[in-house]
């Protein structure tokens, strides 16, 4: 019987898999263990004055509806995340401009890319249909995504890179180069060619309707998870080895020795860098984007884009795939009391300060943060890693590999948590 689970890993994944299996198995003695010293993982926010920055996950969608529920059931604030006007910078020009009005941005993108921008529409609301087939009820226990993903036919998909697959549709490869391409490189860091099933939620996030943040941090929906989960959490504790014997896994940590009779890995392998005295299946380990943030509060630098005035820079510019723009996106958060404007920059590379002095006309603060596992370098596939490791191992991150999104990891705690409760029961 399993009376004692490990999980290791206090991001969304983790503090949601703690929160199912007390649902399920309220008699567990459940663990989390992060080698971070806060709860949240990729979900972390800074507080400058009044603005809350997120400067891990931002937002989610209405479609994401394991979130929207534990949101509604923990009864968490949210405030609209509203896009702000936004540019696209091409090295050189800004080339197109939306308008804080969506209809006359709507006319703008007709104007310009033609009939693509209606056959995007119609692309946007199937891929919504299908991914809500995701969530109909007395769905079957999976024991890989390979099934999960059948549903809806999101396989498809996965085993497409995105930018093919608008080409397949018909949108045209200029707007691909100019609005896709910037909107993957803000949302993953990364060019068009990811895999379509991440693409697709990019696409889905700027359909229009109303997407949202919590009013207090987006991290503030793990410590809801792992409060309501009775678990015990363990922070500053980085596992490095994991012993299986006669079934037990031993964990390492604070200088003892703890078994466990399951173990969730709610962290990518990649970087959990664990060490295993067990054999598991092998499978291609991926590569992690990393994303360099500087939050500047200051004035940007008009003459940097060909303007004269703060003010006809939009607020969040977005960046072509090009080798002589040194930065993903320049984001305007908001105005700070002194007068000046609190900035979000964001690149693949470090931000030197050579780039800060070309970008800002004033400095006033400055401060970094680096995500050396943002999210996996995505690409078409068609084998997933498993979410099965071991007898009583389970893998939640193997889902990230389709889209890294927070709804993406609660949704692989949900897949992980039936299978570990199926398994033990039968
Ligand atoms: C800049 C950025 C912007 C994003 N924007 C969005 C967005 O707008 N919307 C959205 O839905 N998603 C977004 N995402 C993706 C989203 O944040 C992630 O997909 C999601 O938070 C992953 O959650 P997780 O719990 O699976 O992993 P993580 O949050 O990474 O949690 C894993 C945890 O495991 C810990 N860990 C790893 N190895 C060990 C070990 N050996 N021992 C102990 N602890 C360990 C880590 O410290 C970490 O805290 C964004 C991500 C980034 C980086």
């Amino acid at each position: 019987m399993i009376v004692k689970i490990g999980i290791i890993g206090a991001g969304i994944g983790g503090c949601a898999a703690a929160y199912y299996l007390h649902q399920k198995l309220p008699d567990s003695e459940i663990y989390i263990f992060d080698k971070l010293d806060r709860v949240g993982g990729r979900l972390y926010h800074r507080q400058i004055e009044s603005i809350t920055n997120e400067l891990g996950a931002t937002f989610f969608h209405t479609v994401n509806k394991n979130i929207m529920k534990l949101v509604t059931e923990f009864n968490l604030p949210v405030n609209e995340y509203v896009y702000p006007r936004f540019g696209i910078w091409n090295g050189s020009e800004i080339i197109f401009t939306s308008s804080r009005n969506s209809l006359v941005t709507n006319l703008k993108l007709l104007f310009r890319y033609r009939l693509t921008a209606l056959k995007l529409n119609g692309l946007i609301k199937t891929a919504k249909k299908r991914v809500l087939e995701l969530y109909q009820p007395n769905q079957p226990i999976y024991t890989n995504l390979k099934d999960l993903f059948t549903v809806g036919n999101i396989n498809e998909w996965i085993g497409t890179p995105f930018d093919k697959l608008l080409r397949s549709m018909g949108i045209s490869q200029k707007f691909v180069d100019e609005i896709i391409e910037p909107s993957t490189r803000m949302i993953y860091a990364q060019n068009a060619g990811i895999g379509s099933f991440a693409g697709l939620a990019t696409l889905i996030s700027s359909d229009g309707t109303p997407l949202y943040k919590l009013k207090e941090g987006n991290s503030t929906l793990a410590v809801h998870l792992a409060k309501k989960s009775n678990a015990q959490v363990k922070l500053s504790t980085d596992i490095q080895e994991i012993k299986e014997l006669n079934g037990k896994f031993t964990l390492n940590y604070n200088k003892s020795l703890d078994d466990f009779d399951a173990i969730i890995l709610a962290a990518p392998l990649e970087q959990a860098k664990l060490t295993l005295n067990f054999d598991i299946p092998s499978f291609e380990m991926r590569f992690y984007q990393r994303t360099y943030f500087k939050l500047i509060s200051g004035k940007a630098n008009p003459s940097y884009f060909g303007k004269t005035n703060v003010d006809e820079i939009p607020e969040l510019l977005m960046t072509q795939n090009v080798s002589s723009v040194p930065f993903t996106v320049l984001e305007n958060l908001g105005q700070l009391t002194q007068g000046n404007f609190l900035y979000n920059l964001v690149s693949t590379n470090p931000i030197t300060d050579e780039l800060v002095k070309e970008l800002f006309q004033e400095i006033k603060q400055e401060e970094d943060h680096f995500w050396e596992f943002s999210y996996p370098v995505s690409k078409a596939i068609d084998d997933y890693q498993p979410i099965k490791l071991y007898k009583n191992f389970y893998y939640i991150n193997a889902i990230e590999s389709t889209a890294s999104t927070m709804e993406a990891s609660i949704l692989g705690a949900k897949t992980v948590t039936d299978l570990l409760v199926h398994e033990n029961q039968s």
